[in-house]
């Protein structure tokens, strides 16, 4: 019998095959799902906080929201037939992922407060040992990781950080408690981030500077309120919502034909971006700092209405000098200036390039995870790792997009790893390993694709390692990937003590 959730009751059966996912956000969420759906009951998903959601649950600051249209960015199983906007905002999102959580019933799944630091594979049993950071530990037969690519905020370690006295933290861990009413701010990046919050705490700050490195390419969103009769509309024919997910799709997918270098769609987001700057910003010396030097696309293309408009207003100002070192009172430029400031928001980035580090994670005969990415994360199929068997990821290497929504991307992995799971279990295999010249061969012809595109062209991102491996972006359209992933090539892996 199958339920209102798509879960067949009737399959649902104690397992012998035990499976750890790592994380209860967008990634982790779905893997239990499809787990429990194929009658796969026996998981626990390990989350560190106390709360699900993943970036949704920690990116609080104001005006946090997503620039892939809500329709897009929601599970193709799990319909929301009222999203208030195009573009929903951060609660919203959170609280889509809360209620798919209630309504697939996972939280009898889920153990808060539980990071694991260190993975550890035992060949001999084809079991996982999985060290929590309280000290207890854990084992499963298969480890699934949903802890992404943007989960740890990066803050840089810049001269006198320390011994500033004001306020200071991270947009991705935003501190409520302070006021920033009347104050005056430094915000060093201007990133996805900060072109979300600045035009929010620009209209109550007394003066805000922001210490800006590379200008971005920042064109309008297409964002509005839905109105009552659609969201009617969408309720009584759910097919009109899908059709509408599908059009936001194509279109999107459209847009990676603007990441291929010396494309002619780059260009228009180049010229779009141009003009809402010109027709924010009068100050042609703004204009100048504002207007990037490097192709469209090879740096996150930002979606805003506001952040231009921001910019423009008379208490905020760009600064463009470099951020030289802080002191107890501010931020000092390469020009020598002191910019004294009461509080300082860093918006710059996550530690994206290391995916699942800090956690200490060895595989087989002890291969350490280090060692392995010691020239950058890559993976089979941006799932897989050669050396680390019954170990999948979600939101892995290379599979981030400039494009296209993530969830598309998470969905088509959870859907190839439970076909791997399922081999493993009706093989009775100890172990599913994918086969190292696999692995390689993959790699090669993506990174072969990837120069091509304008992640490897002369900026720098954090798609890309110092060496300039473009290790997080997937290198094509999502069509292709969704292609490639509808079921595995088992001649790519070994299944270890398989009955045949
Ligand atoms: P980000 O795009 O990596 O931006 C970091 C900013 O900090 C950049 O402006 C960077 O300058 C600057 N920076 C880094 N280190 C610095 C240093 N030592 N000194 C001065 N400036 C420094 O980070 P983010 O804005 O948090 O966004 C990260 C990703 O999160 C996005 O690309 C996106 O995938 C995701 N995100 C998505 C949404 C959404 O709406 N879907 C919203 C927010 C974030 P440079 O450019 O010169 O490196």
């Amino acid at each position: 019998m199958v339920d209102g959730t798509g879960i067949d009751t009737a399959k649902v059966r104690e397992e012998g095959l035990s499976v750890a996912i790592l994380g209860a956000g967008a990634g982790g969420l779905c893997m239990a799902i499809r787990l429990q759906q194929a009658g796969i009951t026996n998981f626990t998903i390990y989350e560190k906080a106390d709360r699900v959601g993943g970036t949704w649950r920690d990116n609080t600051y104001p005006g946090a929201g997503c620039d892939v249209p809500s329709m897009l960015y929601s599970y193709s199983f799990e319909p929301k037939l009222d999203w208030s906007r195009r573009f929903a905002a951060q609660p919203e999102i959170e609280e889509y992922f809360e209620h798919v959580a209630r309504k697939y019933r996972l939280y009898p799944h889920i153990q808060f407060g539980s990071e694991v630091h260190a993975a550890r594979f035992d060949e001999a049993t084809g079991l996982w040992h999985l060290e929590m950071k309280d000290g207890r530990e854990v084992t499963a037969n298969i480890v699934v990781s949903g802890v992404g690519q943007l989960n740890r905020p990066f803050t840089p370690d810049i001269p006198g950080l320390e011994s500033f006295e004001g306020i200071r933290f991270h947009s991705a861990r935003w501190e409520h408690e302070h006021d920033l009413t009347g104050k005056t701010v430094a915000v060093i990046g201007n990133g996805a981030s900060a072109i979300q919050f600045v035009p929010e705490v620009a209209k109550v700050v007394k003066d805000m500077t922001i210490f800006q490195r590379t200008p971005n390419w920042v064109v309008p969103k297409a964002d509005r309120p839905y109105k009552e009769w659609e969201k009617k509309l969408f309720r009584a024919f759910p097919f009109v919502a899908r059709l509408q997910r599908w059009l936001i799709w194509m279109t999107l997918e459209r847009n990676f034909l603007a990441f291929t270098q010396g494309s002619f769609f780059g260009k228009l987001f180049e010229k779009a971006s141009k003009k809402a700057l010109e027709d924010a910003i009068a100050d042609p010396d703004l204009r100048r700092k504002l207007t990037p030097d490097y192709p469209a696309g090879c740096k996150r293309i930002l979606l805003s209405n506001d952040w231009f408009p921001a910019l423009a207003r008379p208490n905020v100002h760009v600064d463009d000098h470099g951020v030289e070192r802080i002191t107890r009172e501010g931020v000092v430029t390469k020009d020598g200036v002191e910019h004294k400031v009461d509080a300082i928001v860093f918006a710059t980035g996550f530690e994206a390039t290391r995916f699942l580090a800090p956690m200490d994670v060895a595989g087989r005969g002890g291969l350490d995870l280090n060692d392995a990415w010691a020239k950058g994360a890559e993976a089979h199929r941006g799932v897989a790792l050669a050396g680390f068997p019954n170990f999948f990821m979600l939101y892995g290497p290379n599979t981030n997009l400039g494009h296209n929504s993530i969830i598309f991307m998470i969905e088509c992995q959870v859907n190839y790893i439970l076909q791997c799971i399922e081999a493993v279990k009706a093989s009775h295999a100890r172990y599913i390993d994918v086969k190292p010249e696999a692995m390689a061969e993959f790699n090669s012809e993506l990174q072969r694709d990837m120069q091509k595109t304008v992640w490897a062209a002369g900026c720098s991102s954090w798609y890309k390692t110092e060496d300039g491996k473009v290790t997080n972006n997937w290198s094509s359209f999502t069509a292709r990937y969704w292609w490639e992933m509808r079921q595995p090539d088992f001649e790519e892996y070994s299944l270890a003590g398989a009955n045949t």
